[in-house]
């Protein structure tokens, strides 16, 4: 990549997206500061899928090796009625494709994959941790920002990669609330630290509009919930007792290992609990402002791809930045035009899983699911 610019961009997010979009800014030499929430990157989260261009840009990246000594073997799918029984199942991941050094995607946990792209960055972006950005106002030859602790500052470009319910998205694009599209689904995860079914194995089981899927890996299991919800629920997304009394009160009585799964949840923190939505927006960019992963093209958990999305959209932008050498307008026109196609394919593809796969709302479309399997 080029050398310095000397340009100052901020990015808003310390997640998959903003380190990655960090990471490809300072190698093209802008000077990155990260400004994000919390008060350290967020650990948590069910595993993460790597692949395609996200796999590629891992490998220009360095990091290839370290996801691939990370890389979580999960091997099998099962179906499972309310008494237990396997009703079909399905082969994640056979011998061959484990010991193949041909590896298309790789399964790894967030955890791991966060302190690695921290790691990446080798001390050479700034960080600003528990704060955020409160206000923005453009002007001729930069973008004065606002920040909620820290002093108002000047930068070149800011990219906004604070997820599914961006700050920046709302401060600075017109018609914010109509670009998020609610998918008329709840998730929720938690994470245990015990093997609920045999290690590298994931099972599922339905009932019309509701589901549960457990994972198991490096003695852990997830255990996950999702349920059907027309109309969208109000709640505060900082109260873990909230989310917990609400799955409690969708899956009491349901059978399977719910009574026992829902126990697990009782004693344990819900690590992450969320609507199902989309962002569809006509663009990802307005002026010096671009948007990356979540936070412009957010395709939901049914899609299974979140990560991918982030970091193939971070070195999209970077790409588009050194191809117009640093013309920002242009850069943002192909990064917008290039990156498109794959995200509406994307999108699409995650509401069939998530209505005929994940979530189906009948008897008879869960009984073909769990004969037929799903198309991974
Ligand atoms: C703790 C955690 C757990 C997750 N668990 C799951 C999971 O189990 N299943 C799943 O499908 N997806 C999960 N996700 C979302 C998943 O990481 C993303 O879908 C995907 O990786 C795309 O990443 P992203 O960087 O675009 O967004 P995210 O990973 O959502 O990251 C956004 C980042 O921006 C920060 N942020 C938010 N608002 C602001 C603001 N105003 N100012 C500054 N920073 C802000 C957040 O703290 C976060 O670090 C989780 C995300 C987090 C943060």
């Amino acid at each position: 990549m080029k050398s310095a610019t000397g340009k100052k961009v901020l990015v808003s997010g310390a997640s998959i997206a903003g380190l990655s979009t960090a990471y490809w800014l300072n190698k093209l030499g802008y000077y990155v500061t990260v400004v994000e929430l919390a008060n350290e990157p967020r650990l948590g989260g069910a595993a993460i899928n790597v692949q395609g261009e996200a796999l590629a840009s891992a490998k220009r990246m360095g990091i290839f090796e370290q996801l691939k000594a990370s890389r979580l073997q999960l091997e099998r799918l099962e179906f499972k009625n309310a008494d237990d029984v396997t009703e079909g199942s399905m082969v994640l991941q056979d011998e061959e494709a484990l010991l193949s050094n041909d590896i298309e995607d790789i399964e790894i946990e967030r955890d791991k994959l966060v302190p690695i792209l921290v790691d990446a960055l080798r001390n050479e972006v700034d960080f600003l941790f528990h704060d955020r950005i409160t206000a923005l106002r453009e002007t001729a030859d930069a973008i004065q920002v606002t920040f909620d602790h820290e002093a108002p500052n000047d930068f070149h470009l800011v990219f906004g990669c604070d997820g599914a319910h961006s700050g920046v998205r709302k401060l600075w694009f017109d018609n914010e609330p109509e670009y998020v599209r609610f998918l008329e689904h709840y998730f929720s995860l938690t994470i245990v630290n015990t093997s609920l079914i045999e290690e590298n194995t994931a099972q599922l089981y339905n009932v019309p509009g509701k589901g549960i899927m457990l994972n198991a890996y490096n003695g852990k299991s997830d255990i996950i919930f999702w349920f059907f919800s027309e109309k969208e629920i109000s709640y505060d997304y900082r109260d873990a007792e909230q989310h917990r009394k609400m799955i409690v009160e969708q899956f009491a009585g349901q059978g399977w290992r719910t009574a026992e799964l829902l126990e697990e949840v009782k004693q344990a923190k819900i690590s992450y609990f969320d609507k199902f939505c989309q962002v569809r927006m006509p663009s990802w960019t307005k002026g010096r402002v671009a948007l990356v992963g979540d936070a412009g093209y957010c395709a939901s958990p049914a899609a299974g791809v979140g990560a991918s999305l982030a970091m193939t959209g971070a070195a999209a932008v970077a790409e588009a930045l050194e191809k117009h050498d640093g013309n920002f307008g242009l850069a943002f026109q192909t990064y917008n035009q290039k990156l498109r196609p794959f995200i509406e394919e994307v999108q699409a593809n995650a509401l069939t899983m998530l209505s005929d796969y994940f979530v189906p709302k009948t008897e008879e479309a869960i009984h073909a699911r769990n004969t037929q399997g799903i198309p991974f």
